[in-house]
């Protein structure tokens, strides 16, 4: 490695030899530890957001540090036509915390739900898959399909065919799903549309359209699972037994990882060569992932993270400029006041200014509203002080 590069110096070389594709924040990350990120000029960031819900356990947590440095030294891959423990034993871990059949890794939430689609119509050939407005999939081809989102989708048409996207209504989906769907794919939580809970009624009335046109029901937990919400997998909530569910985000902590999880009935749907993936299912990742379900599987974890979110969530809603929180566990957006956004332009710029000059790092999935997704292992000293820097940057205007 050569020295440490400044934001500017970075700045340069981005703009010529990085394509255009996302818009930063002006800031540089070194290193991070717990739930601290470090800039390259010296400050400590308080990560409320997790690179988007991935860093579920804090930066450089040490038994993943360790499972990955221990693997490193072994094996980083050795593909697809071998059989791998690591892989192998994490696929048993998985199948027995969710749906109890059989595990397909990928290296990315995309990816999983492509996987997801695949099986939907391998099991119903030609069949459609009907998700839901505002829902969010991934960027790839298919999962794009499934993401009835027009700013993402339009500049890309034509997109797949066979995806039909309805409101998330009970009416709508009686309506929508027939004998000619292949599948229905949603999230509990819409995470990247500012965290909005769908009903228990629409996801029960979900399972029965699919019950009814043997159809799956397929459960996007890319951001939603592994703790995320208080339970391991949020569709535990509502009673709601998905076909299959799509996980990735948060299984290894930050290393890529994705998987389609399915019932046991579903099995035998893939066969040999229907589908592949050269990364998929390597052991570094899967020895990372080892580490964080050893970690989360601990009797205590997900009612501490319960107790973390209502702690959160009741010192966000003390905040005069907090109208609302919303989601569960420490899946949360605070909804601002008509009169706060009107002070802040938009939460995007707010959301800047917390990074930039509070130290505090939360998103802005909708223009009235923050998103937080805090490490899950976070302290109540920790909450408090993240509710302290919002609160600060809300007041500076
Ligand atoms: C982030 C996300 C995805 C996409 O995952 P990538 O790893 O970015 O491909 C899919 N579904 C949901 C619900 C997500 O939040």
């Amino acid at each position: 490695m050569t020295h440490q590069l400044s934001l500017a110096e970075l700045e340069e070389i981005e703009a010529r030899h990085v394509l255009r594709n996302y818009a930063r924040l002006p800031v540089a990350v070194a290193s991070g530890a717990d739930v601290w990120l470090h800039t390259t000029d010296g400050r400590r960031v308080l990560d409320l957001l997790c690179g988007l819900g991935v860093t579920s356990l804090g930066h450089a947590h040490p038994n993943v540090t360790m499972a990955i440095t221990e693997q490193a030294g072994k094996l980083l891959h050795a593909s697809n036509l071998v059989h791998l423990q690591g892989p192998v034993q994490l696929a048993e871990r998985l199948a027995q915390s969710s749906l109890g059949g059989g595990v397909l890794f990928q290296n990315s939430g995309a990816e999983a739900n492509e996987a997801a689609i695949k099986l939907a119509r391998r099991h119903k050939r030609g069949g459609e898959v009907v998700s839901l407005h505002n829902g969010f999939h991934g960027r790839t081809y298919g999962a794009l399909s499934a993401t009835p989102q027009e700013a993402k989708q339009e500049p890309f048409a034509p997109l797949v065919g066979g995806f039909r996207a309805v409101p998330p209504t009970v009416e709508a989906l009686e309506t929508a799903v027939s004998d000619h769907t292949a599948a229905v794919l949603l999230e509990t939580i819409q995470g990247e549309s500012g965290v909005l809970p769908i009903p228990d009624d629409v996801l029960r009335a979900a399972r029965a359209a699919c019950d009814a046109h043997g159809a799956l029901l397929i459960v996007d937990e890319v951001q939603s699972g592994m703790g995320r919400t208080g339970d391991m997998w949020s569709y535990e909530a509502s009673g709601v037994v998905p076909d299959a569910i799509t996980v990735a985000k948060a299984l290894a902590n930050g290393l890529p990882i994705g998987a389609l999880i399915t019932g046991p009935h579903l099995l035998d749907v893939l066969r040999p060569g229907d589908h592949g993936s050269t990364f998929a299912g390597n052991p570094l990742a899967a020895a990372a992932a080892h580490a964080v379900l050893d970690v989360m599987g601990d009797p205590g974890f997900l009612p501490r993270v319960r107790e973390a979110g209502a702690r959160l969530t009741a010192g966000l809603e003390s905040l005069p400029d907090v109208a609302g929180v919303r989601g569960r566990g420490l899946m949360l957006a605070a909804e601002l006041t008509p009169e706060a956004v009107e002070r802040h332009g938009t939460t995007a710029e707010l959301a800047g200014r917390l990074m930039t000059e509070h130290d505090v790092w939360v998103n802005a999935p909708t223009p009235t509203s923050l998103r937080l997704l805090p490490p899950l292992t976070i302290r109540d000293e920790q909450i408090d002080e993240g509710v302290r820097r919002i609160a600060a940057g809300l007041t500076a205007r």
